[in-house]
């Protein structure tokens, strides 16, 4: 295969860089392509290009920005096929779910475009109104991980163009490729400087948040960098939005079908590798099911295949990079050493490629490493509880508070332990999934405000309030 080449768009303007940085294939190690390396004058350009873009851009009605962005929509599930390969070549993710996300952010377009900026009439007196309508805020940065490189992205561009922002959109160094091409797509539907892509390694996100020309970061990643974004972004008081980490707990209580409910457990773990924000990172389960649970989980760790996300049958590919592999690699090393029993236990994989198979660390305690951080990889403690109280303390002593499930036969019981869960998300008897109508918000150290629904659009927003008295005589 040829390298892959694309480059960044500034300005409606395809803009290559001096300097390149490569793009490696995480089932292969082997360098893939390559992203140009932005520089800081190429940055200053895009800050000026989104700018130039941000007032015609909101002066169009709403419905024009919509007409674009179904359009954006209609090119992306247009270029599916190539994007989705482009996906998995550069994330590791299984095809179908590569496919999976590509389609799904072409839906969440669609999806922005069924809202409205709300008018706020607060007092409508025959002396005076008081109204309060929303205004965009003017250049969003929108910083996206490599774990759904596209369908974070979206989750930003789209409410953030359709609230009348001008967007410069930076994807993670490992995963560049697919989010630049669809720059390269957007190019041709979107007036030049509205959405510009730019690409480059670890010191490109500090510029840009610390960028004088930018109004609002949205910002999804690690907690560790999120504390960073939201220091860089004070001199100027920037916006921010910051979707950050997780280690979501979920409780499994005793009348639950065992059969039934631990493929769907499996799945909310170890789906796109256990690199999920809110995937299932710590599973409590009553006592008198724990054994069956466990069992299920090694059989179904045993039989899983894992492999290069492009063969037909893989069901899992290969941690994204070297040093997430290496991260995961020195958590089941240290459960190891530490004495804990890891079912299956699996030879590590002869290289190439950075795969580790899932697997279960069984009834660890509370202070292991594996459970107090976000393993994000294919490796979960399940862990035994008998008192339903001491499962809730446990399942809330976190810093983080991003998601949380609870399963049960009994909905209401069920209900009544979500309902003490601490974070932004709680599913009961559901795998995690992110309806986009309903706001997404990170609890404690997971996040600072929300994405997707209303709260997420208006985030791209500030209110205008009009004082308007009908008469100066009254
Ligand atoms: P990361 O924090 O290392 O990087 C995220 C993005 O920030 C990348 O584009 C990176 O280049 C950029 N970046 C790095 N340093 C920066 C800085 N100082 N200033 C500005 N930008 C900077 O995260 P990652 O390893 O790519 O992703 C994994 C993490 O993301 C996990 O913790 C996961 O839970 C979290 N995540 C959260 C959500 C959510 O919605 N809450 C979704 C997906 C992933």
């Amino acid at each position: 295969m040829s390298a892959i080449e694309p480059v960044m768009t500034i300005g409606g303007a395809a803009v290559d860089s001096t300097r390149r940085i490569d793009v490696v294939n995480p089932a292969t190690e082997q360098v893939l392509g390559s992203a140009p390396d932005c520089s800081p004058a190429q940055l200053d350009d895009a800050v000026a290009a989104a700018r130039g873009a941000a007032d015609a851009w909101a002066a169009r009605p709403i419905d024009e920005r919509k007409r674009h962005l179904c359009a954006l929509s209609d090119a992306i599930l247009a270029a599916a096929d190539d994007l989705s390969r482009l996906l998995t070549s550069e994330q590791g993710k299984t095809l179908a779910d590569a496919r999976g996300e590509i389609e799904g952010a072409a839906r969440a377009i669609r999806f922005w475009t069924t809202l409205d900026l709300p008018t706020l009439v607060t007092e409508d007196t025959p002396e005076r109104r008081v109204e309060t309508v929303r205004v965009p805020l003017g250049v969003v940065a929108a910083i996206s991980p490599w774990n759904f490189p596209i369908v974070l992205a979206i989750m930003k561009v789209a409410p953030a163009m359709l609230a009348g922002n001008s967007v410069i959109l930076k994807p993670s160094p490992f995963t560049p490729l697919t989010t630049l091409r669809v720059g390269e797509i957007a190019r041709d539907i979107l007036p030049a400087g509205v959405l510009n892509v730019i690409s480059g390694g670890d010191q490109l996100g500090p510029w840009l948040t610390a960028h004088p020309g930018i109004d609002k970061v949205s910002f999804t990643g690690s907690t560790e960098t999120g504390r960073r974004v939201m220091e860089s972004a004070a001199p100027t008081l920037k916006r921010l939005t910051l979707e950050l980490g997780g280690n979501d707990p979920v409780i499994v209580l005793p009348d639950v079908d065992v059969e039934q409910v631990a493929p769907k457990l499996f799945w909310a773990a170890f789906r796109n590798s256990g690199q999920i924000c809110i995937a299932a990172k710590r599973i409590y389960v009553h006592a008198a099911i724990y054994d069956r649970m466990l069992s299920v989980f090694a059989r179904m760790a045993e039989d899983v295949r894992v492999g290069d996300g492009t063969e037909q049958g893989v069901q899992l590919g290969p941690l994204n990079n070297a040093g997430q592999f290496r991260r995961v690699r020195a958590l089941i090393d240290q459960s190891v050493a530490a004495g804990l029993r890891i079912v299956p236990q699996h030879a590590p994989a002869a290289g190439p490629g950075f795969f580790i198979r899932p697997a279960i660390v069984d009834n660890p305690p509370e202070d292991a490493p594996i459970v107090r951080q976000e393993q994000f990889g294919p490796i979960v403690p399940l862990m035994r509880f008998d008192d339903i109280d001491d499962a809730i303390d446990r399942a809330n002593a976190t810093e983080y508070g991003l998601g949380a499930s609870v399963w049960g036969a009994d909905e209401a019981s069920a209900l009544a332990v979500a309902r003490r869960l601490q974070s932004g998300m709680v599913w009961v008897n559901e795998s995690p999934t992110l309806p986009p109508s309903a706001p997404f918000a990170g609890h404690k150290q997971s996040g600072v405000g929300a994405e997707n629904g209303m709260e997420g659009l208006l985030s791209f927003t500030a209110p205008r309030t009009f004082v308007v008295r009908h008469s100066v005589s009254t």
